[in-house]
């Protein structure tokens, strides 16, 4: 059987060694002859899934103990809405950084709760960089500060996070968590739909400190306060129990690649492979985003005219590569080199724009 060359932005590539191990669990998970989906949520099988889930995502982001690991559902976009309905109190603001279309959804959901500010923004440039950032820059009363740390449309990425005092900062790490290290710390909060990363779509990872918590709005409705989530380990409700399956063979997966230094390496990788393509193309490929901010994680980009993009998708597609097509916003063309792409996948992408270069 031949495995696509899949490029998608998300739902994306899974390692195949996960796939071909889920496949061999399905039907009878650790001799209790039922598959993962059809255990019980409360169950001695299913809870090891749970808690080695955790404690391998702890170990590899080295997320210190006062943070909180939590799986929730409603996707990267629920966390839109429950960050400042749990934590724009009505004597604070909420800064936003707008740095695409995903940290502008974001800011959008604040602005139903309380006061919003933008403290930087390179909306005016396409979203082609990450702005420099004044961290003195803040509102007066800040109840926090929201990033996006990897566009996944417009192909940037936060080189360098800015560093505040007191200020909590969240990030949404949907398309780059686990990509590259970070240090935790530096963060009151990250979250990420799994469906790029990590795993399927239908759990999203919340990493969130406790002191954070701790200043959140009362009365919340119990789905949407993220204490009910902390106090229960994420099992307050059914939780989805295959898609935590999959995170927690992922996280193995990772493990035994040599954890996220290895996967980082890679990356790097990988993306140099397309990126000096691009930039050895005489301008036939340009990259959307500026050098400084450029994305290892998606890599937008175009060709010299519309005609020309239409047929490298068209020749693309006939020689099995997936996913190619750049987001309908800014169109053009985008390669999602997520963890679980293989470098095979990459190199022949990159011979195939070099021969499509040559032969146009
Ligand atoms: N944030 C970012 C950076 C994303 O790329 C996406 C999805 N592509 C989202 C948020 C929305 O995620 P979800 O579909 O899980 O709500």
């Amino acid at each position: 059987m031949q495995r696509a060359y899949n490029f998608n932005a998300g739902p994306s590539a899974l390692p195949q060694e996960v796939l071909d191990r889920a496949q061999a669990e399905l039907l009878n998970f650790k001799g209790t002859g039922m598959s993962v989906m059809e255990l019980s949520h409360r169950s001695k099988e299913y809870d090891q899934v749970h808690q080695q889930a955790i404690s391998d995502l702890r170990s590899l982001m080295r997320i210190p103990d006062d943070y909180h690991v939590l799986f929730l559902q409603g996707g990267a976009s629920l966390q839109f809405s429950m960050i400042p309905m749990n934590f724009l109190t009505a004597d604070k603001t909420a800064d936003y950084i707008l740095t695409g279309s995903w940290s502008q959804k974001a800011l959008d959901e604040a602005k139903k709760f309380g006061n919003t500010n933008v403290i930087a923004s390179s909306k005016d440039e396409k979203y082609n960089f990450i702005p420099e950032i004044d961290v003195n820059n803040l509102s007066d009363n800040s109840a926090y500060v929201h990033i996006t740390s990897n566009n996944t449309i417009y192909g940037t990425q936060w080189e360098k996070y800015p560093t505040y005092k007191n200020e909590p900062l969240i990030a949404d790490m949907s398309s780059d968590i686990l990509s590259r290290e970070i240090n935790v710390e530096q963060f009151d909060m990250i979250y990420a739909g799994a469906q790029k990363n990590l795993g399927p779509s239908g759990v999203t990872v919340v990493i969130i400190k406790d002191s954070l918590l701790k200043q959140g709005n009362q009365n919340l409705p119990t789905m949407l306060d993220y204490n009910t989530h902390v106090n229960s380990n994420s099992l307050y409700n059914t939780p989805p129990t295959f898609s935590i399956y999959m995170l927690s063979l992922v996280l193995e997966w990772v493990k035994e690649q040599g954890g996220v230094p290895a996967i980082e390496a890679k990356n790097h990788e990988k993306a140099a492979l397309l990126y000096n393509t691009i930039d050895d193309s005489d301008g036939f490929y340009k990259a959307h985003a500026k050098k400084g901010s450029r994305s290892i994680m998606n890599v937008s980009f175009t060709l010299p005219s519309d005609e020309l993009t239409k047929k490298f998708l068209a020749q693309a597609k006939d020689k099995g590569f997936v996913g190619l097509n750049g987001h309908r916003s800014i169109g053009g063309c985008r390669a999602s080199i997520y963890n679980a792409v293989p470098l095979e996948s990459v190199r022949a992408l990159a011979a195939f724009m070099d021969e499509f270069k040559s032969n146009n």
